[in-house]
This record gives C-alpha cells, sequence and structure tokens, in this order.
C-alpha cells in the first residue's frame, strides 16, 4: 500500500513538473528540491535506452534550452530527408505505458503524446506531439514498440518528436534530464543534401526594425521637434508621394464590427501607435499614415494598434487628427488629407524604427505597382542594429521545412559555410551592406525578404542583413 501511495505521489508530482515547467517558459524551476541541496552527481549512463527513430535523425533543438533561449526539457527529433511528418517511433526501451493521450488536444502544449516507465532504469521517457499514439496505458512495450506517429499537435510549430526523459530522485520527486545522457542517435545526423556535419553557426546581422522600411516614429518625433512639419517628416518617409485631399472619406468606420466615429479611431490608434506625447507635426504625421494604411487595405478593423480606453476628447491627439481631416469639431464631414502615389492611395507602414531606406520599391513589398518607396532616406534615421544566430542545425530544420512545405527540392553542400550566400544587396546601408535582394539556399535563389518571411519565418528584424558562418 505504501508503495502505490509513493507511486502515485510520483506520478502527480511528475505531472506538476511536467505542466509547470511547460507553462513557466524558462523561468520557473524545474522541480526544486530544497531539502537535498547536495547536487547528485550525472550518471553518464549514453546508450542505456535507445533512439526513438528507426531512420537517419537528428536533434533540432536540445537540452535544457531552445538555441535562442527559453527552457526546453526534452530534445526535438528531426527525419534527415525532411519527411519527418508520420514517420513511426519507438520506445527507447522495455517498459510500461503510463500515459496515452491522443485526443487531439492542446495537453499543455504535448498535444498527443504518451509516458513509458522503465523500471530497470527507475526513469519515464516521453513523447509529445504525435499524430497518433497506437498504444495504450497498462501495454508492455520495448525497443521494436511503436508508440505512434510524429505529428506537430500542441505547441510545435513543424512536425518533429519531442522526447523527454524524466528521472525520479531518491524521495520520489522528478526531474526532467538530458535525454542524451540515456540516448546515442546511432545514425549520425545527415542532411537533406547527404552533409554529415551541422557544426558551427550563422550569425545574422540585422539592419532595421519591423520591415525595415516606412515611417519611423522615432524619427518623425526627432523631425517634429527639429521644427519639421508634418508633409515634410511625410515625404521624407514616403519619397515620390504627394499628399491629396479624400473627398470620399467616412464619417464612421467599422472597428471589430462595431461603428466607431472616424475621429474615435484614428485618435484610438494614433495614440497606441506613437504616444499622446509626440509634437503636434508627428501626431498630424503619424494620423495621415494611419487614415492611409486603412483606406489602402479598406480595413478600420485590424492591422493597427488601438487604445481602447483613450479619453481623446481635448487633447493634442484629437488636435492633430480634427487637423488632417481638415475639420474643427466632429460634427463636421471630414476631408481626410493622406497619401496618394502616382494617383493612388499608397502604402503607409510605420513602425517604431525603421532602416528607412531603399534604393528601389521593386525590392520591396511587390515592386513599382504599390505605391510608395522610391529612393532612399537618411537624415534623422538612426539604424538600429541588431543580431540573430541560428546553429547549422537549427537553419537545416527551417531550410527542411521550408523545403517540405513547399514541396521544393533544396539540396545543401556537405559544409555549412557553403549554405547561405547573399548574392546582391542594394547597398542602402552601406556599399557592403544592404536589403538583400538575392541570396542562394543551397542550390535555390531567394530574394532578401523571401527568405526573412518564408525560410526564418520573420525571425529576423529586416531583410538588410549580413551573414558570418562561424565554424565550431
Ligand atoms: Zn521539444
Amino acid at each position: 500500500m505504501e508503495q502505490l501511495i509513493s507511486i502515485l505521489m510520483s506520478l502527480l508530482t511528475m505531472f506538476m513538473t511536467l505542466i509547470s515547467s511547460f507553462m513557466g517558459g524558462g523561468t520557473t524551476p524545474v522541480n526544486p528540491t530544497p531539502s537535498d541541496p547536495t547536487p547528485e552527481p550525472t550518471p553518464v549512463v549514453s546508450g542505456v535506452l535507445s533512439w526513438p527513430l528507426k531512420k537517419s535523425s537528428y536533434v533540432n533543438a536540445g537540452y535544457p534550452a531552445y538555441p535562442g533561449g527559453g527552457a526546453h526539457n526534452g530534445i526535438d527529433i528531426f527525419v534527415s530527408d525532411g519527411k519527418t511528418d508520420g514517420e513511426p517511433f519507438y520506445s527507447a526501451g522495455e517498459g510500461e505505458v503510463t500515459l496515452a493521450a491522443n485526443d487531439g488536444q492542446y495537453n499543455d502544449g504535448f498535444g498527443n503524446y504518451c509516458v513509458v516507465y522503465h523500471e530497470k532504469l527507475n526513469i519515464y521517457t516521453l513523447y509529445a506531439h504525435a499524430k497518433e499514439i497506437d498504444v495504450s496505458v497498462g501495454d508492455k512495450v520495448n525497443t521494436d514498440s511503436k508508440l505512434g506517429l510524429i505529428g506537430q499537435t500542441g505547441n510545435a510549430t513543424a512536425s518533429h518528436l519531442h522526447f523527454a526523459v524524466i528521472k525520479i530522485n531518491s524521495d520520489g520527486s522528478t526531474a526532467y534530464d538530458d535525454p542524451m545522457k540515456y540516448v546515442k542517435n546511432p545514425y549520425d545526423s545527415s542532411s537533406p543534401g547527404g552533409s554529415s556535419t551541422t557544426s558551427g553557426k550563422f550569425i545574422f546581422k540585422v539592419y532595421g526594425w519591423g520591415h525595415g522600411v516606412g515611417m519611423s516614429q522615432q524619427g518623425a518625433i526627432v523631425m517634429a521637434k527639429n521644427g519639421k512639419t508634418y508633409k515634410e517628416i511625410l515625404k521624407t518617409y514616403y519619397p515620390g508621394t504627394e499628399l491629396s485631399t479624400d473627398n470620399n472619406t467616412p464619417s464612421t468606420v467599422k472597428r471589430n464590427g462595431t461603428s466607431v466615429g472616424l475621429v474615435e479611431y484614428l485618435c484610438k490608434t494614433v495614440k497606441q501607435e506613437i504616444g499622446d506625447d509626440a509634437p503636434m507635426e508627428a501626431l498630424k504625421a503619424q494620423a495621415v499614415a494611419a487614415y492611409t494604411y486603412a483606406k489602402r487595405f479598406d480595413n478600420f478593423s485590424s492591422g493597427q494598434a488601438y487604445s481602447s480606453s483613450f479619453s481623446y476628447k481635448g487633447t493634442n491627439v484629437e488636435k492633430a487628427v480634427l487637423a488632417v481631416l481638415n475639420i474643427s469639431n466632429e460634427s463636421e464631414t471630414p476631408k481626410a488629407t493622406y497619401v496618394t502615389y502616382n494617383g493612388k492611395c499608397a502604402e503607409t507602414y510605420y513602425f517604431d524604427t525603421a532602416a528607412g531606406k531603399t534604393t528601389s520599391s521593386a525590392s520591396v513589398w511587390g515592386g513599382e505597382e504599390i505605391a510608395y518607396l522610391k529612393g532612399g532616406v537618411a537624415s534623422p534615421e538612426k539604424v538600429s542594429e541588431s543580431t540573430r544566430e541560428f546553429t547549422s542545425a537549427e537553419m537545416k530544420a527551417f531550410i527542411e521545412a521550408y523545403a517540405k512545405s513547399s514541396g521544393k527540392t533544396i539540396n545543401l553542400d556537405s559544409n555549412p559555410a557553403n549554405w547561405l550566400k547573399i548574392l546582391a544587396h542594394d547597398s542602402s546601408y552601406s556599399a557592403d551592406i544592404g536589403y538583400v535582394t538575392k541570396i542562394a539556399v543551397g542550390d535555390v535563389t531567394f530574394s532578401g525578404n523571401s527568405f526573412k518571411s518564408k525560410i526564418l519565418d520573420d525571425k529576423l528584424r529586416s531583410h538588410c542583413f549580413t551573414i558570418t558562418y562561424v565554424a565550431d
């Protein structure tokens, strides 16, 4: 009886630990054991469990943290040929299934998952994000037992097997442990192009913010403080454009299905976007940009930040909005000032900071048809710089995931140093640095913007970047 209670208690502890460590991201300590501050010696037991896949595969993100930060309580396994989805996975050793969730629910991020207790080792193994789980609680399993098929249920952005090891401490408490202490990958990871190495990393130096183009709100504030008018600010950030008057300005717009006065809509947008303490001319520039953006996309309900609780009556924000709507109070019929390019409503993107510089409208936002961005923008723009690093294993996984989702074949050299090559950029930042217009990814070329959005899933601030590969 006592033993049963102890087992039940450890199961309970285990799931509390699982849930708390999953929910708490990088901040929740895994299973603290204040009663025993002496760290246990780390056993080197690699190989006591079997690799849970029977196909060439590799670890994309390891234990105990993702390469980009954030706690990670297991390892993420991908199949080397890119066909991870639907691949069977197997029990890492002899044991008994103690949990099997095949309900398609989120399950604290694990999706469909199962847990196997390995009595001889006194540990659990956990297999998550499955497309399906093929075992039931109480099933006796061994290394030939298929547990299920790999999927991307729960909190997963691509199909992979999340594999975790949970050890049971002498006091019955449980804690995640590094799976690589217990398993060895017999396949040695290999890339789609037959690479046997995923060593090294890619360092991206990125210039600009967001999409790297459009109006910089910080820049607009600086310009206004330096005595520039809202018209000068708008012409600076949307070069080649004109300001026009919209004779079809709506008095009310729909926001989330509810009718809102245009003045109220713009005030709450401007407040959230640039703040109500920005100088008057910057507020006006923001109001024009916000109106133009919404008009261009015929969408006043989303895509712009909104300060629902802002009491705008009598504020500078209201003054600025009324001014660019060419009215003196809310009851008059507005005639909005808006930005046009070649007679068409422009696309007035805006960001807190932006590189604010591009030499060709063809390189961004769909080319000449889309109505803005000619020439370059300099003072007073301050280009923000940032650095992002990706391991070669991560980069390979990104490329494979894209290849799979797009049905393309991308062959990678055995040396990661040759995977990514910037072939052309527009020199908009300096002679050596600009928006990437052409980049080779293995044997396929992309524009910098599609590389950034499709392969890197917008993990870079802009497509104005340099790449340095550093070998281990
Ligand atoms: Zn994982």
